[in-house]
């Protein structure tokens, strides 16, 4: 097993790590900005490193302070958490050829799935279901772009390769408006992104977000730990999550989870991984792999006993996996609810003090969280200040316990986004499950 290992992250998710890190007997070393000396994980780390001021660009998205914590308290390995540098294949590399280990996929692997065209590629390849669409890039041929979209018929989608974060995606609903989006997509792409290749799919119109959870050892052995339901979105960021997916038989999840779990031995994965789909009248369609840990794997592991972090630091160490597929019973159902430091109504960021903190407790129910009382939220990073997670034999019981522990927790000084996800668990249609994307800001009236 690693020895030490770097933190290179912030937050729920360090403190995640930390965990982790300690259940296996890992030394860990929290590196921090100069905003985040009070983070619980750097009072817990047996190490911590200042690499910078509040800024993340200046903190923690500083590759050569990252590395050179590493090497001044002789760690062994870095685990990169989620956002931040999870998914910079160059941070990998340079972690990499900087002699220690990347706690995630092989750089390559980061990079063709950071380049959305050549995912689908490699996706197809290996026989992933991906929504019907351009097979590659958009050229300039006027009329060749024109047949192709009639022929993928309309609404049509155009999405930067280089795309993320639900930015650089237009709708095309008829042939009229479809030279001027592409034109001004590729525009936007080049600009966000500094990559002006777009591609064309079709747009569905009533999905839902399902996502399979795989762990692979990059030693040609793989699993999927069955797929999670994120379709309860606002502005393309998930707020709650559940799994297993209400509706999906035992059948079409080891039909979909064999086909990731295929892909990644086909393109040698390492690591944990996500594939996402959107899942419309019963088919699966590909849209993206996540090569990181995610934020709502909590879900996954109460589903399945298995502890998703620790098998990233076992995979990391050369390990082979510890699992087979016939090991993976999904045992009961688990909700995740974000809770954000945010007004429940606008949305609006509500950094500060935090004055008190009451967790909630009982059966079923985890609490992922760094705040504590008297932790002031700095107003420099994401929002989310910790996740609330359900668990029961069954998807009612898991609805009441997250219910009673909304009504449980309290958090005062700050505003949070507790009411908004007490009014979701409330929602009849919530409870009967199966909502699609569009559903919460329909329900919220921002559509
Ligand atoms: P990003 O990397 O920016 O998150 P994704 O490819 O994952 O981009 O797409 C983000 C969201 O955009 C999806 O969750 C979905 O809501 C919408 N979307 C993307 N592609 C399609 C499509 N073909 N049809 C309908 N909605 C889509």
């Amino acid at each position: 097993m690693l020895a030490k290992v770097v933190i290179a992250n912030r937050g729920e998710i360090a403190l995640r790590i930390l965990r982790a890190c300690r259940e296996l007997g890992i030394k860990t070393v929290a590196v921090h900005s100069e905003a985040d000396r009070d983070l619980k994980h750097v009072r817990l780390a047996d190490e911590s490193v200042c690499i910078g001021p509040a800024p993340s660009n200046l903190s923690y998205l500083n590759v050569p302070a990252i590395i050179s914590a590493a090497e001044v308290t002789d760690a062994v390995g870095i685990h990169p958490g989620y956002g931040f540098l999870s998914e910079n294949a160059d941070f990998a590399e340079r972690v990499e050829n900087s002699g220690f280990v990347f706690i995630g996929p092989k750089p390559e692997s980061i990079r063709i799935m950071g380049d959305k065209v050549a995912a689908i590629k490699a996706m197809q390849d290996a026989g992933v279901p991906c929504v019907p669409g351009s097979d590659g890039p958009v050229g300039d041929n006027t009329e060749k772009n024109i047949k192709l979209a009639k022929k993928i018929g309309y609404p049509i989608i155009i999405k930067a390769a280089g795309g993320g974060g639900g930015r650089g995606m237009r709708v095309v609903h008829s042939e009229a408006a479809l030279l001027n989006s592409i034109a001004l997509t590729k525009q936007e792409a080049g600009q966000f992104f500094g990559n002006d290749t777009v591609y064309m799919e079709k747009y569905l119109e009533t999905p839902r977000h399902v996502e399979i959870q795989v762990l692979s050892d990059g030693q040609g052995n793989a699993i999927h730990l069955a797929e999670r339901d994120c379709s309860m979105q606002r502005r393309n960021q998930k707020v709650v999550e559940e799994a297993p997916a209400p509706g999906i038989t035992e059948e079409q999840r080891q039909k979909i989870g064999q086909r990731c779990v295929d892909a990644c031995i086909k393109i040698n994965y390492r690591g944990a991984g996500t594939f996402e789909f959107l899942y419309q009248d019963g088919e699966f369609y590909f849209i993206e792999m996540n090569t990181r840990v995610q934020v709502e794997h909590p879900v996954t592991e109460m589903i399945t006993g298995v502890d998703i972090i620790k098998e990233q630091l076992y995979i990391a160490s050369g390990a082979k996996l510890r699992y087979k597929q016939s090991d993976i019973k999904i045992s009961g159902h688990a909700i995740e609810c974000r809770i954000n430091a945010e007004d429940a109504k606008t949305f609006m960021p509500s950094p500060g003090m935090i004055e008190r903190y009451h967790p909630p407790g009982g059966p079923g129910i985890r609490v992922d969280t760094h705040i504590y009382g008297g932790y002031t939220v700095p107003p420099h990073y994401d929002s989310m200040v910790g996740k609330l997670i359900a668990h029961g034999n069954d998807r009612d019981i898991a609805i009441a316990r997250m219910r009673g522990a909304l009504d449980e927790i309290s958090i005062t000084g700050i505003k949070t986004n507790i009411d908004l996800h007490k009014e979701i668990l409330g929602d009849a249609a919530f409870q009967v499950g199966g909502t699609n994307i569009h559903y919460l800001e329909k329900k919220l009236g921002i559509d």
